[in-house]
């Protein structure tokens, strides 16, 4: 491997962390390193930590309580939770669950194992059932936007989960969240209240949003969107790997994945990852703080707009890839026709420029992108490139980035 210094442009797959959410982390390997659950006061000091990591969280959502916050192992598992914990917990015999095409596998592949999940070893009283769920999965348009419309037509009497994420990990596309979590509450209007789980002060279907890739950028206030769940994960801030979160709104009863101690309030078990989760702490007071500022967002919006017009001039049949407007600040992908994406990539990297050709998870599964495919770009010949910024990136990186792409462009 070449010496070169690595100009890392893939913050969509994850994010360095921050000097200052390593030094928070530090003390709670070795100094506050006791067992949250134990009585003791070295357990009192951690379970502190746990308590104050949960406020910031509820603090960076607009969570009304932290009870909302549970803390997860990964943005992946949040997910699960999310959907399985309302499939299992319906009062439907089939429950629906609606999502669109171009949803994290995390989300994507749940729902899809749901639907095929076979039931043939249950005894359901000569029933015929083929998966636990009903699934409907929204196709979006050529900009990867799903349309509130097509929700409104999607849901009906046994939808009990709508999980639409608020921005797509490949292609940027921001979804219209509130305007669905509108119609939502219109359906729900509609609905019987005799559908409505016990105990719960919620009417069905639950809204869910996956935040992991808006969390960084946008607001991600829960009470502005209008959504009941929202998933997001640390290491796509800044914060450590390993650490998921995913909000509950009060009077959403789930059902764990994870059994055992009853650790995040019976939601999921297990002992607590408290480094981790002051460091996801840290994190999401530090973005907070960061995405305030329309200068900041609006320095990594002209690096992408500034590298896009460059890409234009080196290669003038390269297509961009979901929309110019309603799209991550950060994110920058792009169709270059007749260009192997295989050689491409790893060219640039030996130049020094980490990019991705779609998803990290995608990239190793080495399949086409299930993203590109619902936007009707599949099976072009060509080279998809994701380009995504960071708060470290610099215009000398933007320089290089296109220095590399020209050299490689035009042999
Ligand atoms: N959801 C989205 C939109 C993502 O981009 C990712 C990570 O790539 C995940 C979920 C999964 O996050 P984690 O790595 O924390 O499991």
């Amino acid at each position: 491997m070449s010496s070169k210094k690595l100009i890392y442009l893939d913050h969509a797959a994850t994010t360095p962390a921050d000097p200052e959410v390593v030094l928070a982390m530090e003390p709670y390997w070795r100094d506050v390193a006791a067992n949250p659950s134990s009585l003791h006061r070295c357990g009192q000091a951690a379970i502190k930590a746990v308590d104050e990591a949960r406020e910031a969280i509820a603090t960076f959502m607009g969570a009304a309580h932290p009870r909302e916050i549970i803390f997860t192992g990964s943005a992946t598992e949040a997910n699960n939770l999310a959907i399985r914990g309302i499939v299992k917990n319906s009062v439907f015999d089939k429950p629906h669950v609606v999502t669109t095409a171009i949803e994290h596998a995390s989300v994507l592949e749940t729902v899809r194992a749901l639907a095929r999940q076979n039931f043939a070893s249950q005894n359901l009283g000569g029933r015929e059932q083929t998966g636990t769920i009903e699934a409907t999965i929204l196709p979006v348009g050529s900009d990867g936007r799903v349309s509130p419309d097509a929700v409104r037509a999607a849901v009906k009497e046994n939808t009990a989960l709508v999980s639409i994420g608020y921005a797509n990990n490949e292609i940027g596309t921001l979804q219209p969240v509130a305007e669905i979590a509108k119609v939502i509450r219109e359906f729900r209007k509609t609905q019987s209240p005799r559908l409505q789980p016990p105990a719960s002060s919620l009417q069905h279907p639950v809204f869910h949003t996956d935040a992991v890739q808006a969390a960084p950028w946008l607001d991600v206030d829960v009470k502005k969107l209008g959504v009941d769940m929202m998933t997001i994960s640390a290491h796509k801030m800044y914060g450590p790997k390993g650490a998921g979160a995913l909000y509950v709104k009060d009077g959403i009863q789930l059902e764990p994945v994870i059994y055992g101690g009853g650790q995040e309030y019976g939601l999921r078990s297990g002992t607590e990852n408290v480094p981790a989760i002051v460091g996801f702490a840290k994190a999401a007071e530090m973005t907070g703080e960061w995405k305030k500022s329309a200068a900041n967002i609006g320095v990594i919006e002209k690096f992408r707009d500034d590298a896009w017009k460059e890409v234009q001039a080196i290669a003038p049949n390269a297509e961009l890839n979901g929309p110019v407007k309603n799209r991550l600040p950060n994110n920058l992908n792009i169709f270059i026709p007749d260009v192997d994406p295989e050689i491409f990539l790893v060219a640039l990297s030996e130049d020094g420029i980490c990019v991705s050709s779609g998803s990290a998870c995608a990239a190793r599964a080495l399949g086409e992108s299930h993203v590109i495919t619902a936007i009707g770009k599949g099976g072009n010949d060509g080279c998809h490139l994701r380009i995504t910024f960071g708060r470290q990136t610099t215009e000398d990186d933007i320089r290089a980035l296109v220095a590399a792409m020209k050299k490689r462009l035009s042999v």
